[in-house]
Formats: C-alpha cells, structure tokens, sequence
C-alpha cells in the first residue's frame, strides 16, 4: 500500500505559503508507517513546527496504470479525510536547498486517515465540503470544488508513473488555514456534517 499526496490544489493554500500555481499536478509519496487510523499523533522531537493539512483522501479500490481521466471514477468509491501532518520548519529548509520533502512529510504517524464512507452516500459529490476543528474549533474549511486538479486529473496523472493498487491512498491537497499543532490538541476531521476522525496531540 503507498500513500500519494497531492500539493499545491488549492488556490488560498498557495497564496498562503507563496507558492506558484503549478500547471500539472505536484506530488510526492508517505510509507505506510505514515499511516494512522485513529487516536494519537505523537509529536516528533526533530521539528518544533508541525501543522495540520486536513485533505480529502481517496481509496482505489482497483489496479490501474495510464488511467484516462474519463475513466477514473472508476477507480474510487470511498473517500474520507485525512491530515497531511507537515513539518514545516524542515519542509521550508528543504525547499530552500531544493531537497526532497520527504523528512518533513513522511514521518511515521504523519497521514491519520478517518473512516472511509461511499461516494454515493455523499449528497453532492461534485461539491464535497470537508473541514478541521482543532479543539472544537474550526480551523480549515474547503470543497473539492475548489481544488485546480479533480480527482479524475490527479488520478490520470499520477498513474503515468505509478501504477496504482487496490489500497492505496491519495490525499487530494489542503485548503487555507494550516497551522502549528501544540501538545494536548485534539483535531477533529468532518466530511459534510460526519466526523469522520479523531486524533489526539501528544
Ligand atoms: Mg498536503
């Protein structure tokens, strides 16, 4: 099972670290160990900067290798929320160097996903309103409306280098509002008004 993370998808998410608007899809890779179902997220001891990305996550549920874009909902039937923990003290030396993101993205405990739900029990798939509370508190809203490459364009992409396996999982990008998670934070993900996840700082 491979974890693949859209960045770059939404146009205020962007703005709000000063980045370019990328014209195809960027992405890049977390182990399995990343994976977290529900629970706690330990804070590693390498970054004093960790912020929460809340992404809406797909699950293929098929293999697939040059998947058409017309073709790519057949690939998914399930999808959650997910928290693309990000270090982002290391990810901003990493750019600056030109160095891969994976020590600041791929950590272990670094993708907590919820609990996957039907696409077809959503009551717009077209306007997926999805958002993170941190301590009851919104903190991150969004719609996969507003994200510059669908799933079918991100799935179609990515599998023109990788092929992509039943299990495996796709974070689709963050919206505006990231930021530093502190000890004792409890983060909490909804897909239109289901809490989805949980997870506790630690
Ligand atoms: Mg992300």
């Amino acid at each position: 099972m491979k974890i693949i993370c859209i960045g770059r998808n939404y146009v205020e998410h962007i703005q709000e670290l000063s980045n370019e608007v990328p014209a195809s899809p960027v992405f890049f890779m977390k182990p399995d160990t990343a994976l977290v179902r529900q629970g706690i997220f330990f804070l590693p001891k390498f970054s004093n900067e960790i912020h929460h990305e809340i992404e809406l996550v797909l699950k293929i549920n098929q293999p697939g290798k040059n998947i058409a874009e017309e073709f790519a909902h057949r690939y998914f039937d399930e999808i959650t929320v997910g928290i693309d923990f990000t270090a982002r003290d290391i990810q901003q030396y990493q750019k600056e160097k030109g160095l891969p993101w994976e020590p600041a993205k791929a950590f272990d405990g670094s993708a907590p996903v919820g609990d996957f739900v039907k696409l077809s029990s959503l009551k717009d798939p077209e306007n997926i309103r999805f958002r993170l509370d941190k301590n009851g508190k919104s903190v991150q809203e969004g719609s996969s409306k507003l994200m510059i490459h669908s799933f079918a364009k991100i799935i179609s992409y990515v599998s023109m280098f990788c092929t992509l396996k039943k299990g495996d999982l796709i974070f689709t990008g963050t919206p505006k509002g990231v930021a530093s998670v502190a000890a004792e934070d409890v983060l909490t993900g909804f897909l239109e008004d289901r809490q989805l996840l949980r997870i506790l700082v630690r």
